[in-house]
C-alpha cells in the first residue's frame, strides 16, 4: 500500500545539512531516491549558515537558515549532557536542531529526517548510543534516518514504509574518510569545507572568555557573546573586564558593538593606540587601571605621563596616565 501512495504523492524530506561533505553526500544519498529534499540549517552566535549556503547552491538543495539564539543560550549555561572538551553542548545542540528540525518536517508535512552523520566518525558523540540518545531525546526517534550509516543502524520508520529504499542506503562506519572521498568523486563533488571547524564553542579561547562571561555576568546580551569574538579580554576585577583592540579590525568592531549609555570607550588621546572598551563601566579607580592598559598597548612611550580620553554617554573624561607594566596585565588577560 504505502508504495503505491508514495509514487502519488512524492516523498519529502528534511536534511539537517551543515555543509560539510558527509552532509552533501547524505543528501545526494537521498535525492537519488527521487524523494524531495529540503535542506535545514541553524546559526547561533557560535556557528553560521556560511557553509552550508555555499554548499547548498552547489548541489541545488533549497536551503532554511533558521536562527535559533534564543533557545539555544538558555540550554549552553545548562546543557543536561555537559559540554564537550570546550563549551560545546554536542548531545544537546543535535538534540535541540533534530527536535526543531522535526518540528519543521510536521509543519510542512514531510515524511522524515536525515543527517549526514556516520556511526563511530566522532567517537563520543556519534557512537550508537549517542546517537540513540539524542534521536530519543528529540522526540523524532523513528523518523531520523542516516543515510551514510543507515544499514548499520535500526531500521527507521520511512524505510519500513518503503518510502526509503534501505537496500540502496550506506554501511560506513569509522574516521577513515575513504568511502565519502570515492562516493564524493561519483558525485563529481570537488570543493567542499573540512570536517571539523565552524563552531566557536569547539574553540578553546573562546570558550574561556564564554566561561568567564558566564561567571560574571549572569544578565548577559547577545552583544557580550559578540564582543568576545574580537580583541584581548582583560579581567581587572570580578566587575569589570574590558576589550581591547589589537587591530583595525577589532577596533572597528569594538567601537560598533559599544553602548553609549553603558560603556566606556577609552582612546589614547595623542598617541595611535588601540579603542577599549569597558563593558556596563566602572568606578573611577578601575577606569584609571583601564586606562593605564589602554596605553600599554597605545604608542604612547613607557614611564611618560599621557592623557587617556574615556567617554560615556556625552560625557568626556581625560585621565592622565602611565602605561601599565606588560607582566602585570599579561596575567588578567582571560
Ligand atoms: S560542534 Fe558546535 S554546532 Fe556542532 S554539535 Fe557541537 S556544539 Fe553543536
Amino acid at each position: 500500500m504505502g508504495g503505491k501512495f508514495n509514487k502519488i504523492l512524492k516523498v519529502k524530506a528534511i536534511a539537517l545539512f551543515s555543509g560539510g561533505l558527509d552532509s552533501i553526500l547524505a543528501a545526494k544519498v537521498v535525492q537519488e531516491q527521487d524523494i524531495d529534499v529540503m535542506g535545514v540549517v541553524f546559526e547561533t552566535p557560535f556557528f553560521d549558515a556560511l557553509r552550508a549556503g555555499k554548499a547548498a547552491k552547489m548541489i541545488g538543495l533549497p536551503l532554511l537558515v533558521i536562527n535559533i539564539t534564543e533557545e539555544y543560550i538558555p540550554m549552553l549555561k545548562t546543557p543536561r549532557y555537559g559540554y564537550g572538551r570546550n563549551m560545546n553542548p554536542c548531545i544537546d545542540c543535535h538534540t535541540m536542531m533534530l527536535s526543531l528540525a522535526g518540528k519543521k518536517m510536521e509543519e510542512i508535512g514531510a515524511d522524515f529526517l536525515f543527517t549526514g552523520e556516520v556511526l563511530g566518525q566522532r567517537p563520543m558523540s556519534q557512537n550508537k548510543q549517542a546517537l540513540h540518545i539524542v534521536a530519543k531525546n528529540s522526540e523524532y526517534d523513528g523518523f531520523i534516518l542516516r543515510p551514510l550509516s543507515a544499514k548499520l543502524l535500526p531500521e527507521t520508520i520511512p524505510e519500513t514504509e518503503g518510502k526509503v529504499d534501505r537496500g540502496k542506503l550506506c554501511d560506513i562506519q569509522g574516521r577513515g574518510r575513504k568511502r565519502q572521498m570515492e562516493m564524493a568523486k561519483e558525485y563529481g563533488i570537488t570543493r567542499y569545507a573540512s570536517p571539523a571547524g565552524g563552531c566557536l564553542l569547539t574553540d578553546p579561547a573562546f570558550s574561556k572568555r564564554l566561561r568567564d562571561l558566564f561567571d560574571h555576568r549572569k544578565d548577559f546580551k547577545i552583544r557580550d557573546i559578540e564582543l568576545l569574538k574580537s580583541g584581548r579580554h582583560i579581567r581587572i576585577d570580578e566587575k569589570t573586564k574590558i576589550v581591547i583592540g589589537r587591530n583595525r579590525k577589532d577596533n572597528a568592531a569594538i567601537r560598533n558593538l559599544s553602548e553609549e549609555n553603558r560603556d566606556i570607550v577609552i582612546e589614547m588621546k595623542h598617541f595611535p593606540g588601540p579603542v577599549a572598551l569597558a563593558p556596563y563601566g566602572c568606578d573611577d579607580e578601575t577606569l584609571d587601571r583601564a586606562a593605564s592598559i589602554c596605553a600599554l598597548y597605545s604608542d604612547a612611550p613607557d614611564n611618560e605621563d599621557a592623557i587617556a580620553e574615556c567617554r560615556m554617554a556625552m560625557e568626556v573624561k581625560l585621565i592622565s596616565t602611565k602605561a601599565a607594566k606588560r607582566e602585570d596585565v599579561k596575567k588578567l588577560i582571560i
